[in-house]
């Protein structure tokens, strides 16, 4: 019962949405994490871009209710709109000019064509909670790199929800799975089901990072500045938004730690039913200070996008 609860909890979190050593390798070139003990500021490194370029993909929606994952006391809630309007399952395409190509996030699976790759104990919580999930009108992350006639190497995690990771399935065992160290955890393994399976991961070590206000821990993944993870817990154990430092501006990746613009907008913290609330609030203030800082930051958040361009079929 105990389990179940948690459970619930955490899909909540996640989102009725979805509903719902790489690390110390890649980045051992990078002259910002080989000095640790110096400080960086995000000025430094926006002032010099790389040519790295990042896309959207909308792999399916969600319907169900987006409060519930907010915080029900919360005063600014009825300024989320479009209460029980469709909600998007992103992944995003990373095109860098030296490491090629790779996602973050996997959104949704073809599967979802048909019947999807939930599995059960995923399927029972969100029909509990009156959840529908469709890809109807909208294609995979597998089917857009079929499209692009490109090769993946690797997928990059914000976190592991089944909304998340679903997508990964359609790739071959040669892309490597790449997340947070402490990310991998019982939750994520019940619920991801088999979506990881076969794959090789690698392991983001967020202390092997550097401070660089707000941010604890920013992690220079190829080691030329050109793509950041920063530690953002609380939604999950060790959840992940990404800094991307690109000629067309710096774009941020929320993740989950922040599922609607409103929620930066109003300040709207989630629901308390979270991983780790105090964390999670504490995210959401550096990821809110950090977009402040730079009122140019392009950012894609977790599960939101013009509604005018969502349908739900
Ligand atoms: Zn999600």
């Amino acid at each position: 019962m105990k389990n179940k609860k948690h459970s619930l909890t955490i899909v909540i979190s996640c989102i009725f949405l979805g509903l719902t050593g790489c690390a110390s390798e890649m980045n051992k070139e990078s002259n910002i994490s080989a000095n640790k003990n110096e400080s960086y500021t995000w000025n430094e490194v926006f002032s010099i871009p790389i040519k790295i370029k990042v896309q959207q993909m909308i792999t399916g929606m969600a319907i169900g209710d987006k409060y519930s994952v907010l915080n029900p006391s919360d005063t600014n809630l009825h300024k989320v709109e479009h209460r029980y309007g469709p909600t998007p399952i992103l992944a995003y395409w990373i095109n860098h000019p030296k490491e090629g190509n790779f996602l973050i996030d996997a959104g949704l699976s073809k599967a979802f064509k048909k019947e999807g790759n939930y599995n059960k104990f995923m399927r029972s919580i969100l029909s509990s909670m009156n959840v529908k999930t469709s890809q109807s009108g909208y294609k995979s992350a597998f089917e857009f790199i079929l499209e692009k006639n490109i090769t993946l190497n690797g997928i990059f995690f914000t976190h592991l929800h089944a909304d998340h990771t679903s997508g990964a399935r359609d790739f071959s065992n040669k892309v490597t799975l790449i997340f947070a160290t402490n990310e991998l955890d019982s939750m994520a393994i019940k619920t991801t089901g088999n979506h990881l399976e076969g794959k090789k991961s690698k392991k983001l070590n967020m202390t092997e990072g550097i401070k660089i206000p707000p941010f604890d821990y920013a992690l220079d993944i190829f080691g030329d500045q050109s793509l950041w993870a920063v530690s953002t817990p609380g939604h999950s154990p060790d959840h992940l938004s990404y800094v991307i430092n690109a000629e067309e501006g710096p774009v941020l990746i929320t993740g989950d730690a922040i599922a609607y613009e409103a929620q930066l907008k109003y300040k709207i913290n989630p629901t308390p039913f979270i991983h780790n609330y105090e964390k999670a609030v504490e995210s959401i203030n550096k990821l809110e200070s950090f977009s402040k800082a730079f009122p140019s930051l392009k950012i894609f958040y977790g599960h939101d996008i013009k509604y005018s361009e969502a349908t739900f079929k």
